[in-house]
């Protein structure tokens, strides 16, 4: 079945982190949003594959998402490699996205830049007939997208997300495990929510509302005219 967006996070809880509020809004209206983790965050400090697994559950209903799975791929040893690519391959002609919404290729967490390096050369191979035939038809995205995690090295776009902060705010809460009164694993000693609430708020002050979360693309993106920049914020 295919859907208008599949979002892929290289760990549960990296997509509610840079992208709830985008997902929340596009669940919202009316869009058919998948979600597709990499691992299941099993070398993390905190936590277990189960509880993760659990509160990934709970965060995928409470952002409207139609489906959420876990391809199982190691966690700390993500690579751009052969089998990565088939995971990827197979994954985005099974969901047959319009729209890819992926890592940045660049970021603190080696994880984060190998899922969004792999992500680059699986979104082109994908639509290949020859290339691994037995993991259906070809597909390719008309368009990816970049959300940013620890680095924000570059931002083609923000998305006014001021309309859910307190929904995003309970999405990211859903990852109770992951929260802690002992700072000393939080990279830049801030908890997730702490984090991204911050960047949110800077890239809001940046354009003029309330929390504003940050996308990239490569290339220019195509706009049907200027009118659609005159309906909404300036
Ligand atoms: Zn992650």
């Amino acid at each position: 079945m295919s859907c208008d967006v599949l979002v892929i996070a290289p760990h549960p809880d990296d997509a509610e982190i840079a992208a709830a509020g985008t997902i929340l809004l596009l669940a919202r209206a009316g869009r058919r949003v998948v979600l597709a983790d990499l691992t299941r965050g099993e070398m993390a400090t905190r936590g277990t594959p189960a509880t993760r697994a659990a509160e990934a559950e709970q965060a995928a209903r409470l952002m409207g998402v139609a489906a959420r799975e876990n391809l199982g791929l190691p966690d700390t040893r993500l690579r751009d490699d052969d089998a990565t690519l088939a995971a990827l391959v197979g994954l985005l002609r099974r969901h047959r996205p319009r729209l890819l919404l992926a890592p940045f290729p660049r970021d603190l967490h080696p994880d984060h830049e190998a899922a969004g390096q792999a992500l680059r050369r699986a979104y082109f191979l994908a639509g290949l007939a020859k290339v691994l035939p037995e993991l259906g038809a070809p597909h390719r995205p008309e368009l990816v997208v970049r959300y940013l995690q620890h680095d924000v090295p570059e931002v083609s776009f923000c998305v006014d997300v001021s309309a859910v902060v307190a929904e995003k705010r309970a999405v990211i809460r859903c990852y109770a495990s992951q929260f802690s009164d002992d700072r000393s694993h939080f990279v830049r000693r801030l908890d997730p929510l702490e984090r991204v609430e911050s960047r949110d708020r800077f890239f809001g002050a940046r354009l003029g509302c309330a929390a504003a979360e940050p996308f990239s693309i490569e290339g220019p993106l195509c706009l049907a005219g200027l009118d659609l920049l005159l309906g909404g914020r300036p």
